[in-house]
């Protein structure tokens, strides 16, 4: 097939890219390069630099015809969104707008997107279902869920076949890609900048949750299981219909039991203090992944360790990241 993938110079983005180009797609990577790098494009991809905010740009990039698009590219820092929810709008909200317009445009009916499990907010119930009320709390959260439902009205109005997965906490890495944030904020991250000794200590947000040892529990999952998941989604997505999906592995650990796996997995230790919450983090979140496993035959396969295994080699191997 012949594939856009916006954003894939990012972590997630990229990783996809190469499992397409790996098994012999046409594939174009399309990022600004704003937080991407141009070092996580795959080799085998064409790539283009350009914003989806350039509407013309973004016209010419797609005006050669795609049978589909992976849409990645998004701003994704939640603190970010709160204090200038105008970014989020413009860079989540209206790109994809410009994205949806050239596609029409183009005669592109086909899109996977990246939506998140912070669409559901603080959820009244756990494991969480499609079905769990879409009440998202910052606006990194309504941003993406004002996506999923533009998606489910161009599917009703225009009959794009549009399928939005939503993703739980993405971990680990593929070689030679892997996780490179400016700022980090994600927690396996930061705890292996510990475990290497680039930071001197790792904070637990929150010990008096109501979870069996106080730190918030989530649900990790391999950014390979992830990728996999958009393979399949491709495949299934179906002309005039919206699908979501979670994807979560099912399982949840607290931010003390990722803290343990660490140092089990590398066998290096470090300092570990207890902060208060950070606000505006609900005490679990775990993804009810049912609806994933039997509309796109999914399973995922990877474990906690072998999510920080992995991101602890890449780690390894880059240690400036994509900088170096
Ligand atoms: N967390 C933490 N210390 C950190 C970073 C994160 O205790 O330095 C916690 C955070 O409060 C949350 C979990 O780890 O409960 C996962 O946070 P992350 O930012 O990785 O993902 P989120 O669940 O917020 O999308």
């Amino acid at each position: 097939m012949r594939l856009l993938v916006t954003g894939g110079a990012g972590y997630i983005g990229s990783i996809v890219a190469q499992r397409l180009v790996a098994r012999g797609d046409d594939v174009t990577v399309l990022d600004s390069l704003d937080r991407g790098h141009r070092d996580a494009v795959p080799e085998g991809a064409d790539f283009v630099q350009a914003d989806l905010l350039d509407l013309d740009a973004v016209r010419a990039a797609l005006a050669s015809g795609f049978d589909g698009v992976l849409h990645f590219a998004a701003l994704a820092l939640v603190e970010e969104s709160v204090a200038h929810p105008e970014r989020y709008y413009r860079g989540n909200v209206v790109a994809t707008l410009n994205l949806l317009d050239a596609m029409r445009e183009a005669g592109i009916g086909r899109i996977v997107f990246s939506s998140t499990c912070a669409t559901y907010g603080e959820p009244e119930t756990v494991p969480i279902s499609e079905d769990e009320p879409a009440t998202p709390v910052n606006s990194y959260g309504n941003s993406k869920l004002a996506v999923d439902r533009m998606l489910a009205d161009e599917a009703r109005a225009h009959g794009l076949a549009a399928v939005s997965l939503r993703y739980f906490n993405v971990a680990g890495a593929n070689e030679p890609l892997g996780e490179d944030h400016e700022p980090e904020t994600h927690l396996i991250p930061l705890i292996l900048q510990a475990a290497a000794g680039t930071r001197e200590h790792i904070s637990i947000f929150g010990t008096d949750y109501p979870t069996p040892d106080g730190s918030a529990v989530r649900d990790y999952i391999h950014v390979d299981d992830l990728a996999r998941a958009h393979l399949l989604a491709l495949e299934k997505a179906e002309p005039g219909r919206h699908d979501i999906y979670n994807l979560g592995s099912g399982t949840g650990y607290s931010v003390r039991e990722v803290i343990d796996a660490v140092r089990r997995v590398t066998g290096r230790d470090f300092q570990v203090r207890e902060q208060e919450r950070r606000p505006g983090d609900p005490p679990r979140l775990v993804a009810a992944n049912a609806k994933a496993r039997a509309g796109l035959e999914w399973t995922p396969e990877r474990s906690l360790d072998d999510m920080i295994a992995d991101a602890w080699a890449w780690r390894q191997a880059h240690p400036q990241g994509y900088s170096a």
